[in-house]
């Protein structure tokens, strides 16, 4: 890691407009959604695209070992950490629009967006406000909530591809969207720079009001009292995994401090010092016996990063 540190350094002395926040052994519980997740060697934060595009230049041509990290808000990371540089696009969060449509960074955050959909009169948005992720998370998962999902709002997506440090405009088409999944999840040599939005044109007070309506529903069915991944697993064709989960039996069943949510049997939470050894054995054991009593194999919609 040292000449990946040497090299923010030199970096941050530099220049001006290319800059990097940094934190050498840092925890990833701290970040982690869930309060999971052993010490990362190094997590950086580029202050502008220049700045993400130079650090995946120098890191791909030393090998260094990487991931590009929202919110964390859908990964599991190892209780041992991460060995390598985790990339945060936190800092890449500049956001505009023209008209009914929305240009957002990476690193903006789905509420953000929906807040400024909401500022501008634009209305489609509303149903994906309390989703905690960011632009490059939500575009990766397609997330989605209620009727909506990113990719109906989409028009094109800035990329960059890390063989060629070129970058390119992707159709929805070309990130081969499907149920919480996207081009994004099959190449992890692209890289979402920022994405292009377009909504209708609406009234703010409507608009609102079914922000508002979203976000009871989401208190009301979800515990977000608690950290947790939110759904741990994909739905089912034809059913729910939580109704799956709750029919088995399985709500407030616990491994050390994680258990199934008894408000959402699709959660898992963080009751107390949660392990990712815990939420894993916790998932395989609903995993069995779901398929027990379903025949049905439940299918992780979370990420699990190992150390090494
Ligand atoms: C309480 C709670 C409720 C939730 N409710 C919903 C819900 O209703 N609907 C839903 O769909 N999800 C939901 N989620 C899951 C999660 O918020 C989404 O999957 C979200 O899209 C993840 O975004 P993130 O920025 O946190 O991504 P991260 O968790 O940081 O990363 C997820 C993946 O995206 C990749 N990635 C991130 N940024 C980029 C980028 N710029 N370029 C390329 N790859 C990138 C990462 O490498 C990683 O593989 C919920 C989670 C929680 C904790």
């Amino acid at each position: 890691m040292d000449n990946v540190i040497s090299f923010l350094e030199t970096e941050n002395q530099a220049q001006k407009e290319v800059s990097y926040y940094y934190g050498i052994n840092q925890s990833i519980a701290a970040l982690s959604a869930i309060r999971i997740g052993g010490i990362a060697d190094l997590i950086i934060s580029p202050t502008s695209e220049a700045a993400l595009v130079r650090l995946l230049q120098f890191i791909s041509k030393l090998r260094v070992r990487y991931r590009i990290v929202g919110n964390f808000s859908n990964l599991l990371f190892s209780d041992k950490g991460f060995r390598g540089a985790l990339i945060r696009t936190e800092l890449l969060a500049s956001l505009s629009g023209d008209g009914t449509t929305v240009l957002a960074s990476a690193g903006v955050s789905l509420s953000r967006l929906c807040k400024y959909a909401r500022a501008h009169s634009i209305t489609g948005f509303e149903e994906l406000f309390g989703i905690p992720g960011s632009v490059g998370g939500a575009v990766y998962m397609n997330a989605g909530a209620f009727e909506t999902k990113v990719s109906d709002l989409l028009e094109s997506a800035c990329i960059l591809d890390t063989n060629t440090f070129s970058k390119r405009t992707l159709t929805p088409r070309e990130l081969s969207f499907a149920t919480r999944d996207s081009l994004l999840q099959h190449r992890s040599d692209l890289i979402l720079l920022s994405a292009k939005f377009v909504g209708k044109e609406g009234r703010s007070d409507l608009i609102e009001q079914k922000m508002r309506d979203v976000i009871l529903r989401r208190r009301k069915t979800q515990p977000l009292e608690l950290p947790s991944l939110g759904s741990i697993f994909r739905r089912p064709v034809g059913s729910y995994a939580g109704r799956l989960i709750e029919e088995a039996g399985l709500k407030g069943a616990r491994v050390g401090g994680a258990a199934i949510s008894q408000k959402h049997a699709g959660f898992i939470v963080n009751l107390e010092n949660a392990t990712a050894a815990d939420v894993l054995e916790l998932i395989r054991l609903t995993r069995v016996r779901v398929k027990e009593v379903f025949g049905i194999d439940l299918v992780c919609e979370i990420e699990y990063i190992s150390e090494a």
